[in-house]
């Protein structure tokens, strides 16, 4: 069964273009942006474009050639920041436990420094 999604959170107004974004990339599938408060000094987050309200949602709903098409445009971020050499992270909060702020699927690329260990 679907999750039920926020029509209003604030990344299906980015994807509605009713709130600006600072736009790296994009394809037919997902957008990639700056986090507005970065933890990091290269801090991008990927979306898809449709609406899917967490990890689980995303993988378990999408169509395949969506989710392959949304790690590519992971894949594309980390090239061009130029941090797939040196190393990143990838994370994505889920639910409660998880801390999930924005209730729309998103991974945050993070790099561009030694981020410390993963959990404090
Ligand atoms: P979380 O849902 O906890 O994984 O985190 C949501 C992330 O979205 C946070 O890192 C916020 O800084 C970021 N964020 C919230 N609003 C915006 C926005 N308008 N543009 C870019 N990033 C945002």
């Amino acid at each position: 069964m679907k999750n039920s999604y926020d029509q209003n959170n604030i990344f299906a107004k980015i994807l509605r273009s009713e709130i600006p974004c600072d736009k790296i990339l994009e394809n037919d599938s997902a957008l990639a942006f700056s986090d507005i408060n970065p933890q990091a000094p290269v801090h991008v987050l990927v979306i898809p474009k449709n609406a899917y309200v967490s990890f689980y949602d995303f993988t378990n709903n999408a169509e395949i050639r969506e989710v392959e098409l949304f790690w590519k445009l992971v894949n594309d971020v980390i090239v061009k920041e130029n941090i797939h050499s040196k190393g990143f992270r990838l994370i994505t909060n889920s639910g409660n436990h998880g801390n999930q702020d924005v209730p729309h699927f998103h991974i945050h690329i993070l790099g561009g420094k030694n981020l410390g260990r993963m959990i404090n």
